[in-house]
């Protein structure tokens, strides 16, 4: 049965996430974002606020929340600033989750319980300087040496980069041409930092997301010990895919956040400034633009509470995922956009929020697959052209409550 009702437990979450974002984001992201700075407490309040592992089975030190709280936090961290929604996108749904549903349980017990309580953070590196949208691209190898595989390569655009603890990395342990085409010479390694030969550096002149960490990840001959391998030796494409399907979902729901906040900033504004003898607001384009966010933001959310509930089922979801993700990254462009324009001059300022929301909006169409990779993926869905095979697993089934 398909109800619109939020439960008493997803509402906490809810309140929680929006708590964080109005007292710890909202009053210092600007300063922050103008610094390019990254804020450590930010993660700690996180971890505090119980945000790092919520929807983790209460087994492996999480909650036991259902994906729709996901993505309910997911939309009020963005609310305040894009950088707080990254933490979750990449902690949680490109790694907690996966390791989660593919690990074996002593990585569970050594790499994700820690993480779901929050005491460590874990991100996500599969892209690479000379590959992106096209994964079976990247060159980081995993040599299987006794029971190490000796790790070289480098990843590159990897957000929380510079900071976390833990990393899941996708590296080729069979160069075989024929598996290279069949990605089964792909595989998935859980890397600490503390490893040694592990390097890591962060990017500085970002277009947008500028309070949050991106950066590289160099390994030299980094020994991986052999049970880090998650999954089997060759299913490294499989989980990475799963790892989008997981991420892709928290930047849908993180991106309506955005159009909600575009539109917010929009009302309160359009009341207050005049032209022509009356407030904005009752100028007919700009009563267009607004319309046109807050159509954005009901859809969007309907598209991402769909996945949601297809999550919560244990139903394959890639294509309403990807759905989601490029319908509610198209509209937070539009709607950051417009919301410059209903500032007019004081939008092109940092005066005013909507023009770091008009930068953040840009990135989400370019990470986790980008407008064209979901473009071509809808496309393909309708013509036939693809068809998802079933997973030997699948995200743990949560009760929707
Ligand atoms: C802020 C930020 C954070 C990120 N965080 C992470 C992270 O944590 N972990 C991680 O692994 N990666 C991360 N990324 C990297 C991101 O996932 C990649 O940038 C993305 O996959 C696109 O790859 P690319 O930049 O190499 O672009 P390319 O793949 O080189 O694409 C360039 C252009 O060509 C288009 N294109 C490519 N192939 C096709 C095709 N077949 N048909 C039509 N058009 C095509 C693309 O759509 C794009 O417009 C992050 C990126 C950013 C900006």
């Amino acid at each position: 049965m398909i109800s619109f009702e939020l439960t008493d437990s997803q509402l906490e979450v809810q309140r929680m996430a929006r708590e964080l974002t109005a007292k710890r984001i909202i009053p210092n992201i600007a300063e922050q974002d103008r610094a390019q700075e990254y804020n450590p407490q930010l993660i700690k309040d996180m971890a505090k606020a119980d945000l790092l592992g919520f929807c983790l089975p209460e087994k492996y030190g999480g909650l036991g929340m259902d994906y729709i709280s996901l993505g309910l936090a997911s939309e009020e961290l963005e609310y305040g600033d894009t950088s707080a929604r990254v933490v979750l996108s990449v902690h949680i749904g490109l790694y907690c989750l996966p390791v989660c549903t593919w690990g074996n349980e002593a990585q569970k017990e050594k790499y994700l319980v820690p993480c779901a309580k929050g005491e460590k953070l874990a991100t996500f590196g599969l892209t690479e300087p000379a590959a992106g949208s096209d994964a079976i691209g990247i060159q980081t190898t995993a040599v299987k040496k006794g029971d190490k595989y000796i790790l070289n390569g480098e990843k590159m655009w990897i957000s929380l980069a510079d900071v976390a603890d833990y990393f899941i990395v996708f590296a080729w342990h069979d160069l075989d041409k024929k598996k290279a085409r069949d990605h089964s010479g792909l595989s998935a390694f859980i890397v600490e930092r503390e490893f040694a030969g592990v390097t890591t550096s962060t990017i500085h002149g970002k277009l947008g997301v500028r309070a949050g960490n991106t950066g590289s990840i160099a390994f030299t001959d980094v020994e991986v010990p052999a049970e880090n391998l998650v999954g089997n030796e060759g299913e490294g494409f499989k989980i990475a895919m799963f790892c989008l399907d997981q991420g892709r979902y928290t930047v849908a729901a993180g991106s309506t956040g955005l159009i909600k906040a575009c539109r917010d900033a929009c009302v309160k504004y359009s009341h207050e400034r005049e032209t022509f003898g009356t407030p904005i607001a009752n100028h007919q384009l700009v009563k267009q633009m607004i319309a046109n966010m807050e159509a954005g933001y009901e859809f969007s959310r309907l598209l991402w509470l769909k996945a949601g509930w297809k999550k919560n089922l244990g139903e394959p979801n890639t294509r309403e995922t990807s759905m989601a993700k490029w319908i509610a990254c198209r509209e937070a462009e539009k709607a950051a956009a417009e919301a410059v324009q209903v500032h007019g001059a004081y939008g092109f300022s940092d005066e005013y929020p909507v023009e770091r929301f008009y930068r953040n909006s840009k990135g989400a169409s370019i990470y986790e697959g980008t407008r064209e990779v979901h473009t071509l993926m809808q496309a393909d869905y309708v013509l036939g052209l693809r068809k998802d095979k079933p997973l030997r697993v699948h995200l743990p089934i949560v009760e929707q409550g």
